[in-house]
């Protein structure tokens, strides 16, 4: 039994048969509705939330487990906004893949795939890394049809940092708005002009992202801005919830749905 089958077996069992991966065997009844979706060992608990008030078809999504601030920001969140978040189950950066280890914000291109399997994995063979990537190359689309929006409908991707900021993007971006010089940790990365407009006017950094200025490195913006689809990746220093929470207050109240 692989380890994919073995995490399916266990989780179905642990919910009481009432199916939590997309592939379950319950998936063709009405009433089946995942509870997570997974890629690899990346696993995503699938959080509704509907308020009868004020009905959202945003999507929102944790990729990072260590990102506590960012998690804790989003569940919160959840509990006064309706929408559909997806939140990383573990509290690692890196995901199990085969015996080894990959960024989930990196395995959504074959080539960010392979650098990252290949920097987390230097002990690994090439036959290895070859055959992650085709095990990521056959359940990559799967995936994204199951957590990107559709249409004009917006995804919110929360992440936090502590090296990494808005001047490590500011040189790869289409346009960039340095709004807030004081805390660069802090700021939107985008891939619709609408959006970008909106955001370069608020009180925060943004960047627009979307055409291909650099190598595609496997991340999901860029997968995004691929595919013409609204996402924002909203980053804050960890630790630093209530700018975070402040942050996105601000894209709920301004952005479109
Ligand atoms: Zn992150």
């Amino acid at each position: 039994m692989n380890q994919r089958d073995d995490y399916s077996r266990r989780e179905f069992l642990a919910f009481g048969g009432a199916a939590a991966v997309l592939r379950s065997p319950f998936h063709h009844l009405p009433w089946w509705r995942p509870k997570e979706v997974a890629i690899a060992g990346a696993r995503f608990q699938i959080v509704r939330s509907k308020l009868k008030h004020k009905p959202s078809r945003r999507r929102y999504l944790l990729i990072h487990g260590d990102e506590q601030t960012a998690r804790e920001v989003l569940l919160q969140h959840m509990r006064t906004h309706s929408g559909v978040a997806f939140v990383a189950e573990g509290t690692t950066r890196t995901v199990p893949i085969a015996s080894g280890q990959i960024d989930p914000n990196r395995m959504f291109s074959r080539r960010g795939a392979e650098i990252s399997l290949k920097s987390l994995n230097p002990n690994w063979t090439a036959e290895q890394v070859g055959a992650a990537l085709d095990l990521l190359d056959g359940e990559r689309e799967r995936f994204l049809d199951a957590i990107l929006p559709s249409g004009r409908d917006l995804m919110v991707a929360l992440h936090n940092n502590t090296e990494y900021s808005f001047a490590d993007e500011e040189p790869v971006s289409d346009r960039s708005a340095r709004n807030q010089p004081g805390d660069l940790h802090a700021f939107f990365l985008c891939t619709d002009l609408a959006d970008y407009q909106a955001l370069a006017a608020s009180p925060y950094n943004a960047v627009l992202q979307a055409r291909m200025r650099t190598p595609d490195d496997g991340s999901l913006s860029r997968r995004a801005a691929a595919r013409r689809l609204r996402y924002v990746n909203l980053e804050v220093k960890e630790g630093d919830a209530a700018r975070q929470r402040e942050m996105l207050d601000w894209v709920e109240a301004h952005l479109p749905e």
